[in-house]
């Protein structure tokens, strides 16, 4: 490529909405689709690639050769007259991936743009309607196989209920709406639309792990999910704009992974327990796709409390490695991570927890 070309491409990456990624808004693109006109970071641009030359024709700013014709596209095009085009309508409960999000996520997000033109027409958002159903691949519980289940989602009844048998005319179980948590967790499940579902029951934490066999149907249920309470937290608070509304419909786990535990005295045998730290809880499983958790811990600030120290408080026996220790008005917690950097990342992670100023929302269930 002419040297011109590559300097007049880098300038262009240079400008207001250009500079971050079209698709998850991530720093430093330098990708591009130059039939769309948008500057894209590696990732999407492999995304780009899937969806066939004939919806995106990707190459490198850097590495690849550009033409003046293809130069002037980009220059005449860029990422916010394609945000201006493709991104129309995207309604407000609608889950916007960013370079966090997982795989599902960020392809269906991409795809609804550029393939299916979802945000160009109102009426192709059928998660909107306040209603699905559909069979979903649902974990059988105490066993590890996944069976098809029918479920059904009112946004009328807030309630999205399933069905163990076909011809079963109680639900297996109704979940209300606007009491459950919808995260993405592929690698957990296994499957790369690996859905989990949470509620509280009697006060305890209660799970079922999906999936679908088509990435658009899960993410449709997700957007279907986010959009009925949407609805209703906006009647329960007019007030408020649309990015509160929407940092509210779903909440993605702050961090899950495998710590060993001690029981209340500090003395007791290690045990392997799953942890998932989901805002101000800590909840731990024998395995991490159990129905329930084997218990979890409210984290309150610090100022009333709640903190985590370095290894175990003095006059504990035997300290296990890259142990450490978490400090609650009612009972303290040992745990042993399997590395160091387990250790100062699951610390890190609990002390950020008990930091944050307590909500009113945030009391203890
Ligand atoms: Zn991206």
């Amino acid at each position: 490529m002419t040297e011109r070309n590559k300097n007049r491409l880098l300038d262009l990456l240079t400008q207001e909405g250009n500079n971050v990624c079209a698709d998850c808004g991530c720093q430093d693109p330098d990708w591009a689709s130059f039939n769309l006109g948008i500057y894209l970071c590696v990732t999407c641009a492999q995304i780009h690639r899937m969806l066939g030359a004939h919806i995106s024709k990707v190459k490198s700013i850097r590495l690849d050769q550009w033409n003046d014709d293809q130069v002037e596209f980009m220059a005449a095009n860029g990422n916010q007259a394609a945000k201006a085009k493709y991104e129309l309508c995207v309604p407000a409960s609608y889950k916007r991936p960013t370079e966090r999000d997982c795989q599902v996520l960020r392809e269906q997000w991409i795809r609804a743009k550029y393939e299916r033109h979802e945000f160009m027409d109102v009426d192709k958002q059928t998660y909107l309607s306040g209603h699905k159903t559909g069979y979903l691949w649902k974990r059988l519980k105490g066993d590890s196989r996944f069976q098809s289940r029918l479920f059904v989602l009112s946004e009328e009844e807030n309630v999205i209920k399933y069905y163990n048998k076909q011809d079963a005319k109680e639900p297996k179980a109704a979940i209300k709406l606007s009491n459950l948590n919808a995260v993405f967790v592929p690698d957990k499940i296994g499957n790369p639309n690996g859905l989990q579902i949470s509620w509280l029951k009697e006060g305890i934490t209660r799970n079922i792990y999906l999936y679908t066999d088509d990435g658009k149907d899960i993410v449709e249920w997700y957007n279907a999910i986010r959009h009925a309470n949407y609805n209703r937290l906006k009647v329960a608070y007019p007030g408020s704009s649309d990015d509160e509304l929407s940092s509210q419909l779903s909440r993605d786990f702050i961090k899950e992974g495998w710590l060993s535990k001690s029981g209340p005295r500090g003395v007791e045998t290690y045990r392997k327990r799953w942890m998932t730290l989901d805002g101000r809880r800590l909840l731990y499983f024998q395995e991490p796709l159990e129905p329930h958790p084997r218990g979890e811990v409210f984290l309150g600030n610090k100022l009333d409390g709640y903190f985590v120290r370095d290894g175990l408080p003095p006059g504990k026996p035997e300290e296990p490695p890259n142990s450490f220790s978490l400090i609650t008005p009612d009972r303290e917690y040992y745990f042993s991570a399997e590395s160091v950097e387990e250790q100062k990342s699951w610390m890190e992670a609990l002390k950020a927890a008990c930091d944050k100023p307590m909500y009113p929302q945030d009391k203890k269930k």
